[in-house]
C-alpha cells in the first residue's frame, strides 16, 4: 500500500500542482528545508514541493493530483510536532495548511467556532477575547488547530477542559480519493451513525486531510496561581492524586521535578524552594477558589508539601505560567549543542507515583541528563533527555524503557503528541496485534494508494513469505 515515487510521475505532479496554483507551489530549496522537519529528534526529510492551498476545494484538487501520480502527501500545520508526523519521510508533496487561516464562524451564544485548520490557537484566542470565551486546549506551542486536531493535542489545562478529542465537535475533510466529508455537526451531543470525527482526531494525516474543525469555546474563567514545593517526587505525585479522588476542580496543576527547578533557580529571575514542586492554577469566583484553595493546602500539607505560595494575580500568575512554558528551553541552554527528547507517556492515575519514581531512578542510573514534568492530574507526565549526539542510543534505550513501563501499568505511549515516527514500534505491545490489524485495514479502505502521510503511525506489515 506503499505510495510509488519515480522521478518522471513526480515531475508530473509538480508541474500539474504549479498550473493550479501559481506562485503557492514551490520547489525552491529554502521553503523545502522550512517543511523537512518538526520540533522532534528525527532526522529531517526534504518534500519535493511545498503546497500552500487556500481553500477546501483547492485541498481536494491537491489530493487528486497526489492520487494521479501516486505521489506521497504530507500535512504541515505549524510543524511544531514533537513525534515526527509532519515531515515526509517518503518525499512528496508537503501540504501546508497556513492559508487555511480564516476564523470562519463564531457562535458565541452556541460556544462554538468554526475555523480554517491553519488557524494557531493563539491567533483564535486573541479574537475570541471580547466574546469573553476561548479555546482552552493548550499544547504549550502556538500550534495549528488542524495540527492540534491531528495529533489529538492536549496540554496543561487538559484536567479541566478536556483534549482535543472532548473539543472537536464536526470536522471538514479531504479524503485520500479528493472527496470532501463533513462529519459531526454543531450539536453538542450526537448518537448518529459512526463516529468519524473521532476516526481522523488523532490520525496524524493517515487518513485524510483536515480543512476545518468546529470546535467547542468555554468562558474565560477567573483565575488564580500558586505553586507548592514537596519533601519528597512521591508526595507532590501522591497529593495530586488525592485531589483528583476528592473530586476538586482545578484549572491547571503541573508537576516539575526537582532538577528542572534548579534550572529556574539558576535562571535567577525567580527562586523557588530546591524541591520537586507543583504549580497550580485555581479556577471559579473569589469565594470558590479560598474554599477550593483551603481544601488543596491541607492535602498539600498531609503529603510534606510547604503552604501554597501565591505569586498575585496579574504579573505573578503570567511568570508562573511561562516559566512552566520556558523552563525546558532554558534546560537545553545549559547543554550547549544538546536536542530534546520527550516521552510522552500517560498511565493511570494510581500507577502514576511508581511510573514516574521508577523513571527518574532509571534516568539518574543512566547518568543521562533528563528532567520531570507533567500534566499529571491526567497521569501524563514528560521526560525530557537534553542529550548529545553520542548518547542517542543510550536515550532511545532509556525512553524505550519507560514506554515498556508505561504500557505494562496499563497506560499508553503516547499521551498527547502522537505516534508519528518514535512510537510504531510500540502500537502492537500497547493494542494487541488484532487491533493493529484492523487500523491497518481502516488505513487500507481510507487510503488505499497509501499516499497519506505514509510510514506514520500504524508499522507496515511484516513481509509475506
Ligand atoms: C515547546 C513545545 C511544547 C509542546 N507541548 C505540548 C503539550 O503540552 N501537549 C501537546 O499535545 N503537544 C505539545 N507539543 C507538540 C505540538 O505542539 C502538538 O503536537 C501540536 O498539536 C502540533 O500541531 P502543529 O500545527 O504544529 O502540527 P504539525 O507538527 O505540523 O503536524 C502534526 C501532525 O499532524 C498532521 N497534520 C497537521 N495538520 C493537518 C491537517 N490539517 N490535516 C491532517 N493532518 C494534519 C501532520 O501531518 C503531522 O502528522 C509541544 C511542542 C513544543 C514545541
Amino acid at each position: 500500500m506503499n505510495a510509488r515515487l519515480s522521478t518522471e510521475t513526480t515531475e508530473l505532479a509538480i508541474a500539474e500542482l504549479k498550473t493550479l496554483l501559481g506562485a503557492r507551489a514551490s520547489t525552491g530549496l529554502s521553503v523545502l528545508d522550512l517543511h523537512a522537519g518538526d520540533e522532534s529528534h528525527h532526522d529531517r526529510h526534504r518534500p519535493q514541493i511545498v503546497v500552500s492551498p487556500e481553500t477546501t476545494a483547492e485541498v481536494a484538487e491537491i489530493v487528486k493530483i497526489a492520487a494521479r501520480y501516486r505521489v506521497p502527501i504530507t500535512a504541515f500545520g505549524a510543524g511544531s510536532g514533537l513525534e515526527g508526523g509532519a515531515i515526509p519521510i517518503q518525499g512528496g508533496i508537503s501540504l501546508d495548511t497556513a492559508r487555511l487561516d480564516q476564523i470562519i464562524e463564531v457562535r458565541a451564544d452556541d460556544m462554538i467556532a468554526r475555523v480554517g485548520a491553519g488557524v494557531r490557537r493563539l491567533d483564535l484566542n486573541r479574537v475570541l477575547r471580547d466574546t469573553g470565551l476561548f479555546f482552552p486546549v493548550d499544547p504549550g506551542a502556538n500550534a495549528s488547530i488542524g495540527g492540534m486536531t491531528s495529533t489529538g493535542a492536549s496540554g496543561t489545562n487538559a484536567v479541566r477542559y478536556g483534549v482535543m478529542r472532548e473539543n472537536v465537535l464536526g470536522l471538514t475533510v479531504v479524503t485520500a480519493d479528493g472527496n470532501i466529508v463533513k462529519t459531526g455537526s454543531l450539536a453538542r451531543k450526537s448518537s448518529s451513525g459512526y463516529d468519524l470525527t473521532r476516526l481522523f482526531v488523532g490520525a496524524e494525516g493517515t487518513l485524510g486531510i483536515v480543512t476545518e474543525i468546529a470546535i467547542r469555546l468555554h468562558p474565560i474563567p477567573d483565575a488564580i496561581s500558586a505553586h507548592a514545593g514537596f519533601a519528597t517526587l512521591a508526595g507532590a505525585v501522591n497529593a495530586v492524586i488525592d485531589i483528583k479522588r476528592a473530586g476538586l476542580a482545578i484549572g491547571r496543576v503541573e508537576l516539575l521535578d526537582q532538577p528542572l527547578v534548579g534550572v529556574i533557580n539558576r535562571r535567577g529571575t525567580w527562586q523557588l524552594p530546591a524541591l520537586p514542586t507543583l504549580f497550580f492554577e485555581f479556577h471559579g469566583t473569589q469565594s470558590e477558589i479560598a474554599a477550593l484553595s483551603d481544601t488543596i493546602a491541607a492535602i498539600v500539607s498531609e503529603h510534606g508539601g510547604t503552604p501554597l505560595q501565591w505569586p498575585g494575580p496579574g504579573e505573578g500568575t503570567v511568570r508562573l505560567w511561562e516559566t512552566r512554558r520556558d523552563v525546558l528551553s532554558w534546560a537545553r541552554g545549559e547543554r550547549p549543542g544538546s536536542t530534546s527528547w520527550p516521552s510522552d507517556v500517560c498511565v493511570p492515575i494510581s500507577a502514576l507515583a511508581d511510573v514516574i519514581l521508577e523513571t527518574r531512578a532509571d534516568v539518574d542510573r543512566s547518568g543521562l541528563t533528563a528532567y520531570i514534568v507533567g500534566h499529571v492530574g491526567d497521569g501524563n507526565f514528560h521526560c525530557v533527555f537534553k542529550y548529545l549526539p553520542e548518547e542517542a542510543e543510550q536515550v532511545a534505550e532509556v525512553s524505550g524503557r519507560i514506554v515498556e513501563r508505561a504500557i505494562a501499568a496499563g497506560g499508553t505511549a503516547s499521551g498527547e503528541h502522537g505516534i508519528g515516527l518514535g512510537k510504531r514500534k510500540y502500537l502492537e505491545a500497547e493494542h494487541g496485534a488484532e487491533a493493529v490489524a484492523l487500523m491497518r485495514s481502516l488505513k487500507v479502505a481510507l487510503d488505499p494508494l497509501g499516499i497519506l502521510n505514509p510510514g506514520k503511525v500504524v508499522p507496515d506489515p511484516e513481509p509475506a513469505h
